[in-house]
């Protein structure tokens, strides 16, 4: 942490001046739900709270003044030591299967939403800050979070912004002045935390859980009034709105498998109604190229596997559709409708799963056209990959500059623990690009919108957070955040960041850190 004396971080060109009003134009429509939603109360105060970081530009987008929220008195806000007007702090009841058990009542146990504000894209958003102290919701935890997490989350959700994919956002990180402890002492960090909302699925299986019918029906209003306003529109606004659940995540999971990114806990408490990517954890971005990876040292079966994020998807959408019978039964007319309401909305999961991940990579492969074939091509290359140990981003990058006719110095093969395997795929390959009139210029640049140079390489993160937490330097975090934030962008200045762990510094396991 930064020593007592340092100044506090001070965005260019501003003075941070002491007492700076910090108005978010807090809306609270989550505090308008019935009192069962929630518990209200306000953050924990922390000893000596100091700004780390403010995401600028996301708060530029949000309305809000990044200089205000870095401001003596904004620091105070974002770490829970002084309410800002407006908010209505609360910690949100929500329960979930986690590893596949239910648990009716997990909950906000160390984390306030604050409020919503109107983002410039007319969405709202929640703003919550998350480590904030104790809530009735805490069980046997602190209520705490340490820098290490909370920096890793503000890295790879914004990684995964830049990137294009669906996920909350990292506004700010504090650290607290206090200790936590875990397996050693650690420092304790506050992330504000913005999302589309924190509906998850464990918040229907909160209702369900209490056979509270009526709850179940006022959160499922809630969240179609918030995320699919189209579906009361809909014949069936509650089968309509387990559609459009099902759709989006059925995107999300397919994203997340074209950029090789293991979420690590998909439980259902960390499943949104949004379809937003939520609670980063012990996630990780893939190295060489394995179905079956794992990274988190608590996933001791591999249930949350790269391969197997798909299938539990659909599990944890299970979950919801159940949730949500008594409200099918309701429109369809009778519990055998609603069963068959219900599964027929889950049929659909796969076919539009398989959709997006076959569109996604007929762009990284550069295809412009589609052709039965193309499934199998793409099959192919991976299967090779796995074979090979070959790193999934950078093979997938370099194909890029193969398509452009500039593959030299060893190009995407020597990725390839055997370069031939990489050879007759990619003559294969040639002979399909060679069906469509595209120029190598056009392709490539297509390619290089999908295929990114950057991701947040595990090595690189663990020394970011090494650094911050144990030498209070926070450089590295501060680079690889400006690394992560163009991905797609060829940075040769930052080659390093593109290439794989060498041996030495590989991370085979990745720790909640809760
Ligand atoms: P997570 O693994 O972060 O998705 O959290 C699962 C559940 O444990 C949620 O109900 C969290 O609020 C709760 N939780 C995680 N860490 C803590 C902590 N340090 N103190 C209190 N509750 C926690
Ligand atoms: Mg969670």
């Amino acid at each position: 942490m930064s020593s007592p004396d340092a100044p506090a971080i001070v965005l260019p060109g501003t003075s941070a001046p002491d007492h700076q009003s910090v108005r978010f134009g807090f809306e609270n429509t989550y505090a308008r739900l019935p009192e069962r939603f929630y518990a209200r109360l306000d953050p924990t105060p922390v000893a000596a709270p100091r700004m780390v970081k403010v995401n600028v530009e996301l708060a530029r987008s949000l309305g809000l003044d990044p200089e205000a929220l870095a401001s003596a008195r904004g620091v105070e806000i974002l770490a829970g030591n002084r309410v800002a007007e407006g908010a209505e702090p609360l910690a949100i009841a929500y329960a979930g299967h986690q590893f596949g058990h239910l648990v009716p009542q997990l909950g906000d146990g160390r984390a306030n939403l604050l409020g919503e504000v109107m983002g410039r894209d007319g969405v709202r958003y929640d703003i919550q800050l998350k480590g904030s102290g104790p809530t009735p919701f805490s069980r046997r935890g602190d209520g705490r979070a340490a820098l290490g997490p909370v920096l890793r989350e503000y890295i790879v959700s914004e990684a995964m912004a830049a990137l294009g994919l669906p996920t909350t956002r990292a506004l700010a990180a504090v650290t607290t002045g206090q200790q936590v402890l875990r397996e050693t002492v650690l420092p304790g960090a506050v992330l504000t935390r913005v999302a589309a909302s924190h509906l998850r699925v464990g918040t229907f299986q909160y209702f369900a859980a209490r056979g509270d019918t009526e709850g179940t029906r006022s959160l499922a209003d809630y969240a179609i009034a918030r995320h699919y306003p189209e579906v009361t529109r809909a014949k069936q606004p509650y089968r309509a709105l387990l559609d459009s659940v099902i759709a989006r995540q059925a995107h999300l999971v397919a994203q997340w498998m074209l950029l090789g990114f293991i979420h690590g806990v998909m439980n259902t408490d960390n499943t949104s109604i949004s379809g937003e990517t939520i609670d980063y954890g012990p996630c990780a971005f893939m190295e060489a190229y394995d179905p079956d990876k794992v990274f988190s040292s608590i996933d001791l079966n591999g249930r949350y596997a790269y391969g197997n994020q798909p299938p539990v998807a659909h599990w944890n959408l299970t979950r919801l559709a159940e949730a949500l019978l008594p409200l099918l039964e309701q429109e369809a007319g009778d519990q055998e409708a609603a069963l068959a309401s219900a599964k027929e909305a889950l049929a659909a999961f796969e076919p539009q799963f398989e959709a997006a991940r076959m569109a996604g990579l007929r762009r990284k492969l550069g295809l412009f056209t589609e052709r039965d074939v193309d499934a199998a091509l793409a099959q192919d290359l991976l299967e090779r990959m796995a074979a090979n140990h070959a790193d999934f981003t950078l093979t997938f990058r370099r194909l890029c500059d193969a398509a452009a006719g500039l593959e030299g110095g060893g190009g995407a093969r020597a990725l390839f623990a055997d370069p031939s395997a990489y050879d007759s795929w990619a003559a294969e390959w040639r002979r399909r690009l060679e069906e469509e009139p595209v120029s190598g210029q056009a392709r490539a640049a297509m390619m290089r919108r999908s295929n990114p140079a950057f991701i947040p390489r595990n090595h690189v993160v663990e020394a970011a957070l090494d650094a911050a937490v144990n030498r209070q330097d926070f450089q590295p975090f501060e680079e690889l955040l400006d690394v992560v934030s163009r991905p797609y962008e060829d940075r040769p200045d930052l080659e390093r960041y593109t290439t794989p762990a060498r041996p030495e510094e590989c991370v085979s396991a990745t720790f909640c850190g809760t």
